[in-house]
């Protein structure tokens, strides 16, 4: 088809919103290690994981043989509110570019939570209602994932209560009201309402916090109280299943113009995004049908694919949750306090990390002002404010369209635009005023998390 027929917005009608997930790991040859169980260092039971988890995600997060999963119809109603969402054509950011690359992205952040994170929110909030229990815990970092599971807690009557890291509640106090407004009780962690925030304190008091604890503290609530369960909003293989539905409308999109893309871009926080837009075309991959370049993107300052460790860890701050083999900088890790992009988090999804050590995929990091020199620009020409998460992505985007003007090759460029950032402000606020720095951990820095792995019998 000729090129100039490709729309800006290539947009899908309803009906081709996938009725079902891709599950990735059907087509991998080596599956990902296991969670373990701390206590015995033996791979988790479905019994041991449904005191956590709801029932139907453990079968979801244990089903490494399935590949297509059926999207219940009652998440398939609530996936029409805001998808199919578009796949734009960056013809505005190609011309200031002037590149020969032809770039797209997904654009995730039409929805009031601003990013792709309510696919997944829909989903977990389904299958806790449908199990009967009276409502779930989590942790959110920035925001947007307490946000998006408050939105489907709200629609479908469910209790819901938030550990947001404290910096980000002091921050952002409008993400906090937003959570409210639909319902969700938000707590600033580490807080003196758990055990384990009463002892993160302890051992650091003043600490702003980090994902690690707050989810140690969501975990603890969901345990010790009847009729709850601890959902996460990233990492897990169940979130990464539910986020294909980002990966599968791109797919269909670029096939109805007939565009194959030569790389494919996503940021990396937990990994949740980036495995779900690359889910079929990695699919395509394993099974030696199509070849793409597919690269993760990281901030420099919590860089775990690129700097970390492939070994078991633990998920939390606490040491009170499973054990996952990722790419891990060390459960105490936590970024320097000048860190204001996102993607904080010291692991990645064992997917993905599995798909990276057998070189399925690459990764780079990039420093934060550079990552909102990238903003400031896509923001100017494409017109939409991006996530400072999102931004990373944009960051590599450019700069493999910049390869292009040089070489003067037109490659095909697809990248995951995940969310807004109108709640970003303060640190768009820091890179307008020319405050915004970078920190690069030294090695020593990073040594510290590193060497505090845990030891598990029988792993290297
Ligand atoms: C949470 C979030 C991310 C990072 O999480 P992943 O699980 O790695 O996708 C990226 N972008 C936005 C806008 C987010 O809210």
């Amino acid at each position: 088809m000729a090129e100039n027929k490709i729309p800006y917005k290539i947009y899908l009608d309803e009906n081709e919103i996938p009725s079902k997930w891709y599950n990735l790991r059907a087509d991998m040859k080596n599956k990902p290690a296991p969670l373990l169980n701390p206590g015995t260092g033996q791979p988790l039971t479905a019994e041991e994981m449904s005191g956590i988890f709801c029932e139907e995600l453990v079968k979801q997060e244990l089903d490494d043989t399935t590949p297509f999963i059926d999207i219940p119809q009652e998440i398939q109603d609530f996936y029409k509110m805001y998808r199919p969402s578009p796949l734009v054509r960056a013809y505005c950011l190609e011309a200031a570019l002037d590149t020969p690359a032809k770039i797209y992205y997904k654009f995730e952040g039409n929805n009031t939570s601003g990013s792709h994170k309510l696919n997944s929110a829909i989903a977990q909030a389904y299958y806790a209602k449908k199990q009967g229990l009276k409502g779930v815990t989590t942790e959110t970092g920035a925001g947007q994932w307490g946000t998006a599971l408050s939105m489907a807690c709200a629609y479908l009557g469910l209790d819901l209560k938030v550990f947001m890291v404290k910096v980000s509640y002091e921050q952002k106090p409008f993400r906090r009201e937003v959570m409210r407004t639909y319902g969700a009780e938000v707590t600033p962690s580490p807080s003196m309402t758990t055990e384990v925030g009463k002892k993160i304190l302890a051992e650091h008091p003043g600490t702003t916090g980090s994902l690690g604890c707050a989810i140690s503290e969501a975990v603890e609530v969901a345990v010790t109280n009847p009729g709850y369960r601890y959902v996460l909003g990233s990492v897990l293989n169940q979130v990464l299943l539910h986020q294909s539905v980002i990966g599968l409308e791109t797919k269909t999109a670029l096939d109805k113009y007939g565009i194959e893309p030569d790389i494919i871009i996503g940021c990396a926080g937990g990994g949740s995004n980036l495995g779900g837009l690359i889910a079929p075309f990695m699919g395509e991959k394993l099974r030696g049908e199509k070849d793409y370049r597919i690269i993760a993107v990281e901030p420099a300052s919590c860089p775990s694919f690129t700097r970390g460790k492939y070994a078991y860890d633990f998920c939390d701050t606490g040491m009170i949750c499973p054990l996952a083999k990722m790419y891990t900088l060390g459960s105490g890790f936590i970024p320097s306090a000048n860190h204001a992009g996102g993607l904080r988090f010291h692991g990645m999804s064992t997917t993905l990390s599995q798909l990276y050590h057998d070189g399925y995929m690459e990764a780079t990091s990039v420093e934060q002002t550079s990552v909102f020199e990238a903003a400031q620009q896509f923001a100017r020409v494409e017109g939409i404010l991006p996530a400072p998460e999102s931004s990373h992505a944009i960051r590599v985007a450019i700069d493999e369209a910049l390869k292009c003007k040089e070489t003067g090759e037109e490659k095909t460029i697809v990248f995951g635009l995940t969310g807004t950032g109108y709640f970003d402000m303060v640190a768009y606020q820091k890179f307008n005023d020319g405050e915004m720095t970078d920190y690069i951990p030294t090695d020593e820095d990073l040594a510290k998390g590193l060497n505090s792995l845990p030891k598990v019998p029988g792993q290297d």
